[in-house]
Formats: C-alpha cells, structure tokens, sequence
C-alpha cells in the first residue's frame, strides 16, 4: 500500500470511529440493525488470524538461523515485555492509591448479582491453570478456539527445529514464507473495510449500553475509577513512546504509522484481531521482517501493558469499595498476579475482566466486586486493548534495532574469521 494510500485509509478509520460514537449516542439501541457489518469485519480479521501467526511465527523464527542463536533475541523480547508490564502495574498502583476511587462508591445489588455470575460463569483460573495453557495437548482444538499462546508456542518451538534439518527444512521454510506474504497481502484488501467495520463496531457498543445518556450516568456514577484507569493508561502510553525513542531510535512518526493499528484495536477491542494490522504497518513503516514476525506475535498474545494496569487498578477499587485495607504484601500480590492475569488473557474482548478472577482470589476480595465495573468496561476495553497494542508495536521497534546489532556484529565476526584464515 502507498503510504497516501495508507493515510486515506487511516483518516477513514478515524472518521468512522467518531462517527460510530456518534451513531451509537444518537440512535441508541436502533443502532443494532448494523451490528452485522461490525461482526463481519471481526470475522474477516480472525479468518486471517490462524494462518498468519502459524506462518509468520514459524517463518520468522527459522529465519534467525541457528536455533543456537534463538536464545537471545527470545529472552530479550520476553523480558523487555516483562519490564513494560511490570511498569505499566506500577503506574496503575501510584495512580490507583493517589486517587482513591473507591472511597465511597457503595455497590448495587444489581451490580453484586453481575458481577457473580460471571465468576460463576467463567469458573476459577489459577496461576497453574495459566502455565498449562501454554502447551496445547490438541493444536487444532485450541485453533478452532483461537487460543493463540498455545499456537505461538508451538510455532516457536517448531520454527526452530526446522532449521536443524538441512534440505528438507529449506522448502518447508519457503512455504510458510510464501503463506505468510499471501496473508498479508489479504490482510491489506481487508484494511479497506476497516472504516466501515470500526464504524459499526464502536456505534453498536455504545448502543447497546444504552446510547450517550445512560452510558453517561454509569460514567458520572464511578468517574473516579474511569478517570484513574485513563489517566494510567495516558501515562504508560506516553512512557512507552519515550522508551521507544530512546531504545529504538526511531522517531514519532513510527506513532503515526501505527496509527491504523491502535484504531483497529480501539474498533475491535481486540489485540489478536488486530494483529494482522498491527503487522502490516510495521512491515511497511519498515521494521526488519523478524521483529515483524516474531516480536509482534508473541506480543500480541503475552505483552498487555493495558490489561495488566487496568487489572491492578481494578482490584484495589474493588476493595476500597469494601473497605478492605491493601497494604504492601497484598499489593506485591497484586504485581505478581497481575501480571499472570494480563499474560494469560486472551486478545479477545474483555479477557481481561475474567483473569483478573485469579487476582482478586489472590489477594482475597469477593468476585462480585467485578460487577460494577461491568457498566463501563466495553469502553475501558477498547482503551486497554489500544495500549496493549502500542506496546507490542513499540516492543517491535526496540527489539528491531537489537537484532539488527546482533547480525551486524555476527556478519563481522565472520568476516574477521575469514581475514584470519
Ligand atoms: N481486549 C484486550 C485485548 O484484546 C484484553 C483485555 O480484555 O484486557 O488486548
């Protein structure tokens, strides 16, 4: 796509998201009738997802070589991703603590009653329930699922083994590569139903919380707790921008040329469906096709800066509300378990509302607390999933420029073994 191509693209998208909210404030419920149009553009983008990430993944993967070599560039990106998310806790706690939200919220019964059937319905997850799902016993069960982890790990794993088997593993090589460009060629034809899908998707959420005037009552109810879970989200969005100038040396427009992604991931509520955009624009801001490849996936499905804060903040809400005093354990509880809650979350919507069961049950706070933030957390979503995108995108770009010193100095050392012979 031309980069004016992109941008037509891109102002399209923006204009179909005000729109929406202005549909959805306006018609309200009425707006329903189009709710078609947003699922369609959901389905097109899942359609692309399980082929994408199994061929960028395995391709991307065997194309850093050597499986010897893979250690590195691996356990850099988890562990750069593990730093954002911690920092991303660490916000929401200062903030959450500062502001209070809580104080003086008192629960409705009908809230009470919400937020238990939820827990009833999803059932407990536990920090082992997590490990486990990282290995699938059944791939194609958890495809047909889009459980993605379970995928990527596999495709990681995988894509390393094909590069110790010579010949054969050569060919199986391409053939992913070629899948993973036909992906991305379709990802783009399915880039220009983008505005008209957001569109749809964002009037229908508002529409179906009632349009702009009941939505605005919830909000003025809890605020506090909005305006906190915002203001947290603003401020990592801001520190991940200034950590990606200063690591990847790249400049704000990398912000702009992202800018199709965060508002798929504002329209769609959803990292994994965003995925194949977030993809797209790296690839054509110019990331190497390894970061592309690798960081973004695996980002995409463990690195969720927005959902790990919101998980913090949501549950030191929750018990100022009860009254229950957090103090210095129990908030360490909360940065260990929040940070399980925002790996294990799926990259669908609201998938942070159900892990953060395993955060509250840590620390001891009932899990009809989750009820009153029900009202508002379509809206919330949408905001986490952009940051959560954000951060894999800028966790791109850091690790693109690692891993381009790395094969400079790798090119070089076997330029100086060649002078020596
Ligand atoms: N919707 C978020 C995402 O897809 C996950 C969450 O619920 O926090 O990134």
């Amino acid at each position: 796509m031309s980069h004016k191509h992109s941008m037509m693209i891109l102002y399209l998208i923006a204009a179909g998201m005000v729109l929406g909210l202005l549909a959805g404030w306006y018609f309200g419920e009425d707006v329903l009738v189009i709710k078609w149009i947003g699922v369609l553009f959901m389905n097109a983008l899942k359609m692309t997802i399980i082929p994408l990430i199994l061929a960028a993944v395995i391709s991307g993967v065997a194309s850093l070589g050597d499986v010897r070599k893979l250690g590195r560039p691996g356990g850099l990106t988890m562990l750069y991703y593990l730093c954002t998310t911690l920092l991303a806790i660490v916000v929401g706690l200062i903030l959450v603590n500062l502001i209070q939200p809580g104080v003086g919220v008192e629960m409705t019964a009908q809230a009470q009653s919400a937020g238990s059937s939820l827990a009833q319905e999803k059932g407990g997850q536990s920090v082992v329930d997590i490990l486990l799902s990282l290995v699938s016993p059944n791939l194609v069960k958890s495809a047909a699922e889009l459980q993605l982890l379970p995928l990527v790990v596999f495709a990681v794993i995988f894509g390393a083994a094909i590069t110790t088997v010579g010949e054969a593993g050569a060919q199986v090589i391409r053939f992913f590569d070629g899948l993973n460009e036909a992906m991305m060629k379709l990802v783009g034809w399915i880039m220009y139903f983008a505005p008209l899908g957001v569109f749809a998707l964002v009037a229908t959420s508002l529409g179906e919380a009632g349009g702009g005037e009941a939505f605005m009552a919830t909000v003025a109810g809890i605020g506090k707790y909005v305006t906190t879970v915002m203001l947290a989200l603003g401020i990592q969005a801001v520190l991940l921008f200034l950590i990606m100038l200063f690591l990847s040396r790249r400049g704000a427009v990398y912000l702009t040329d992202m800018m199709r992604a965060l508002l798929t991931a504002f329209g769609t509520s959803s990292s994994s469906a965003t995925l194949p955009i977030t993809m797209e624009c790296a690839k054509e801001h110019g990331l190497s096709e390894r970061s592309v490849r690798f960081v973004l996936p695996l980002g995409s499905t463990v690195n969720m800066n927005g959902t790990a804060l919101y998980e913090a903040i949501a549950a030191m809400f929750i018990a100022q509300i009860y009254g229950i005093e957090l103090g210095i354990v129990e908030q360490g509880l909360i940065v260990i378990t929040a940070t399980l809650a925002a790996i294990g979350a799926a990259g669908i919507p609201q998938a942070g509302t159900v892990t953060m069961l395993i955060v509250l049950s840590a620390v001891g706070l009932p899990a009809e607390g989750i009820g009153i933030l029900l009202s508002v957390d379509w809206f919330l979503d949408r905001f986490r999933t952009v940051v959560n995108v954000w951060g894999d995108a800028c966790g791109a770009a850091v690790m693109n420029r690692t891993m381009m010193a790395d094969e400079e100095k790798a090119i070089a050392e076997v330029f100086e073994d060649k002078i020596e012979e």
